[in-house]
């Protein structure tokens, strides 16, 4: 029973994304554990993805008028086309509006907003196609208007969302889908409106699993782009947006944020006595520890070849002293020759630093790392000290 057990389990762990971690399958469900990366990258394409459709909706829907035109009679043409053009109107402001800049929150607003538009003109258009009693091919383009649910429940798919988002959509959907039988502008046919209700959530359900998949391939590639395929950690470009982000969200809370240069001791003489290989094992082994000692919120960063940035918010100068200084005593791991791998840390920190900008801080930092190396390397220089300038000295 229990091999069965396990070759089942073995069977349903084959179905998930091959392209994931263990670890990131729970960002597959709830947006909150996406990483800042990944929410800017995918806030900007799904704001992206909204203004394809909303162009091509603003060329379509009144283009359509046409087909309107040849079977409906003029006043009712009259009408439907004035709600074709408002909504042709809204969808280019849509377009125009929403510039993607990575925030989650606009991306959120602007699919609400994509789908309240052709929610609305459902609406509007039923209640007006039920003042008439249509014939025949007139009543087909007319029963054409009842597919609108059908297009935005597949529309949909076209989102990299994750499962909570997909269902709160969907539900979203279905209420109002639900709502329009029951305030039912044309007279209800029950069978037929149950079975479109179980089509539409068929429909979602099948776009709930587009999506996700897509949000998992943009898993994946975000993580290969921002990782130094090396020690695993953040790679330069992506640590400098980051320090950038953290730097913005700082600022507008007036909260601290240190940062740390860590720039190993005489990796050069490892690489030349022991080959390239012990040295890039030596820089594994140097993550490893280093992230072991971080905190959740922290975030390390190969800034160069064996050179880090540790980037701590809400973090005060002292306690980040506090904290590398036991880093500095355990060590960054051995050398082939069984001394210890050592490194040399120049701490800054937003509001104690009075930084202007993000680039002072880092020059800072920076500084401070070349005098703690001036001053005999494996410490830590945080320029709160009062020793004399170890440069000067
Ligand atoms: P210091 O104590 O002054 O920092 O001396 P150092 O030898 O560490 O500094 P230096 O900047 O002169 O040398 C850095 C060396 O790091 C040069 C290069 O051989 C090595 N290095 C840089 N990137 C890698 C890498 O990806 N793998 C390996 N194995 N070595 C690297
Ligand atoms: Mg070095
Ligand atoms: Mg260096």
């Amino acid at each position: 029973m229990s091999t069965f057990g396990e070759i089942l389990r073995q069977r349903l762990v084959t179905l998930l994304p091959g392209e994931l971690k263990p670890r990131e399958i729970i960002a597959l469900l709830v947006p909150n554990r996406h990483s800042v990366l990944l929410t800017q990258r995918r806030s900007t394409m799904i704001v992206n993805r909204v203004r394809l459709f909303a162009f091509l909706f603003a060329v379509l829907t009144p283009l359509w008028s046409v087909i309107d035109l040849m079977v409906f009679p003029l006043p009712l043409w009259l009408g439907l086309a004035a709600c074709r053009i408002l909504v042709c109107a809204a969808f280019i402001w849509l377009l125009l509006m929403y510039q993607p800049r990575g925030s989650l929150l606009d991306a959120y607003r602007a699919v609400a907003i994509l789908f309240a538009i052709p929610t609305a003109f459902y609406i509007v258009s039923h209640t007006i196609l039920g003042h008439y009693q249509l014939s025949s091919l007139s009543a087909a383009v007319g029963a054409g208007y009842a597919f609108l649910p059908f297009v935005l429940m597949a529309g949909l798919a076209i989102f990299p969302l994750a499962l909570l988002e997909n269902a709160v959509m969907v539900v979203i959907l279905l209420l109002a889908q639900a709502c329009a039988g029951a305030l039912s502008w044309t007279v209800l046919n029950w069978p037929s409106f149950a079975g479109a209700l179980w089509l539409l959530m068929l429909i979602g359900a099948v776009s709930s699993l587009a999506g996700m998949s897509q949000l998992a391939f943009m898993i994946a590639l975000v993580r290969q782009a921002i990782r130094d395929p090396l020690t695993g950690v953040f790679s330069r470009g992506s640590g400098e947006e980051i320090l950038k982000l953290q730097w913005e969200n700082a600022q507008r809370q007036n909260s601290t944020l240190a940062i740390a240069f860590i720039d190993l001791d005489h990796f050069k003489s490892l690489n030349d006595t022991y080959g390239h290989e012990a040295g890039d094992r030596a820089l594994i082994e140097a993550s490893r520890i280093l992230q072991s000692a971080l905190r959740g919120s922290d975030t390390l960063v190969r800034w160069g070849g064996e050179e880090f940035l540790l980037l701590m918010p809400g973090t005060s100068l002292s306690q980040a002293a506090t904290a590398l200084e036991r880093v500095l005593q355990t060590g960054l791991g051995v050398r082939p020759d069984g001394s210890a791998l050592t490194a040399s840390i120049g701490l800054g920190e937003r509001r104690q630093d009075a930084a202007a900008n993000y680039r002072s801080l880092l020059e800072q930092a920076d500084q401070r790392m070349y005098r703690a190396k001036a001053a005999g390397r494996n410490q830590l220089c945080s320029g709160a000290d009062t020793r004399p300038d170890p440069v000067a000295a």
